[in-house]
């Protein structure tokens, strides 16, 4: 059997709970998939390989984080207005700029830029709801990354969906026009949330997307406020009144979670919806920490995300997995609340479960897709490195060297090679100087 690359001279993690095979270890890579891995003792002849890479001492392999989360063309707000209250924020700052300048092309060069934000922080899959998203889903596929692309769904006119009438027409339509074009792209629906959308729209949405066989997203319990309007238009708590719609199921992703009671966590449960925690977005926002260690308790499977990074205000997972854990341990006065461990979980193979992944996606293992990522350890904040819990509380994006999706070299020694990030950098800062202008 011939290999199309073999990684050499690594240690490898292959993923939470596993032991680290020490350097020097390789990884042999066919078709997108990883078919053999083990010391060196044991590598393949090099012959056998198209491409041989050689990596410097001190590279550990990872599987590449999953983010479930995101709005990937709202990387043009980053900083324009922080430290508001959510109302404020979204509808004297975020809404209005949206309306102004949302359109295709804003949203294909500022999502290429957050790619190559993600890529090069570690991250080689992400799940995006917004508009336009099929300017969003041309920017992942020239990036490299592997993503599910979701059209966003909203009772109110929105950017390229002026009427609302034609909200779910214009999601699904998007579904069909893009499902099997790409290997790395899965389309999906984003219904905004249970307070945007009437119930006409979300039995709608999933009907859509039961019928196209796809993941349906949505904005769940995110502020206390979101739980008083549901509940005074249709007398139940959100979660009660997506679970009294029939929506909650192992295909609807539940984004945020957080004002939930013991009632909503079990109609989860049963359910099988799994859930996406964005701590630092509602950390910044600051509209609560969602009860992670009961929903884990109760068999839900979680992934993390960082929302979009007007809220964030950056997509580094790395840093959101420190903050996850913090925040839980602080939260709950326990410092075992959400060990490092279980971060890992929910990054990797967490991730991979929640966006209905390959079955053994997020592991460095024979079969799986080959999405690896390797840190850098010979850094001083790395040194010593006893175990993967440091990939959480010290490692950051930038000690992220090389990024492979699908068998693929997306980022080498830190750098992009799949595209180039410099023009989408230079249009980003281009669109930037007009937001400015409009908001002077
Ligand atoms: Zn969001």
């Amino acid at each position: 059997m011939n290999y199309d690359i073999i990684v050499e001279n690594i240690s490898i993690f292959p993923g939470p709970g596993r032991e680290i095979i020490p350097a020097p270890s390789f990884v042999a890579v066919k078709d997108g998939t990883i078919r053999s891995l083990g010391p060196m003792s044991a590598s393949p002849s090099r012959e056998r390989a198209a491409q041989i890479v050689e990596m410097p001492p001190g590279r550990l392999l990872m599987p590449g984080l999953v983010n479930c989360h995101g709005h990937s063309a709202m990387s043009l707000f980053r900083g324009m207005a922080d430290d508001l209250p959510l109302m404020e924020w979204l509808n004297e700052h975020i809404f209005p700029a949206e309306g102004q300048f949302v359109d295709e092309e804003m949203v294909y060069w500022c999502t290429l830029l957050a790619c190559g934000e993600m890529l090069k922080s570690g991250t080689t899959t992400v799940a995006d709801g917004y508009f336009h998203e099929e300017a969003a889903a041309r920017a992942f596929t020239t990036s490299g990354i592997r993503s599910v692309a979701a059209h966003g769904i909203i009772d109110f006119p929105a950017p390229g969906v002026p009427d609302p009438q034609h909200n779910v027409k214009t999601a699904a339509d998007f579904v069909k026009k893009l499902k099997g074009t790409h290997p790395l792209l899965t389309p999906a629906l984003f219904c905004h949330s249970p307070y945007t959308c009437g119930p006409d729209t979300l039995k709608g949405a999933k009907e859509n997307a039961r019928a196209l066989g796809v993941k349906l997203f949505i904005h769940l319990s995110e502020t206390k406020a979101e739980g008083m309007i549901v509940q005074g238009s249709h007398g139940l708590s959100p979660t009660a009144f997506l679970n009294d719609l029939g929506i909650l199921d192992q295909d609807t992703v539940c984004v945020h979670c957080i004002h939930l009671d013991d009632n909503d966590l079990d109609l989860l449960a049963a359910s099988g919806a799994p859930v996406v925690t964005c701590p630092e977005s509602n950390m910044k926002l600051a509209s609560g920490t969602a009860p992670l260690p009961e929903m884990l308790r109760r068999g839900i499977t979680v992934g993390i995300g960082t929302d979009g990074c007007a809220s964030n205000n950056d997509l580094d997972l790395f840093g959101e997995m420190a903050s996850a854990t913090l925040l839980h341990k602080i939260m709950n006065q326990d410092p075992t609340a959400l060990p490092a461990a279980t971060v890992l979980e929910l990054a990797t193979t967490g991730g991979n479960a929640v966006l209905g992944g390959h079955p053994q996606g997020g592991l460095i293992i024979e079969g799986a897709p080959a999405d690896m990522i390797t840190i850098d350890l010979d850094q001083a904040h790395l040194t010593p490195f006893y175990n993967p819990d440091l990939l959480v509380y010290g490692t950051k994006g930038s000690d992220v060297r090389e990024v492979f999706v699908n068998g693929r070299a997306l980022i080498e020694d830190g750098e992009i090679i799949s595209f180039d990030l410099h023009e989408a950098k230079e249009r980003v800062r281009k669109l930037a100087e007009k937001v400015r202008r409009f908001r002077n």
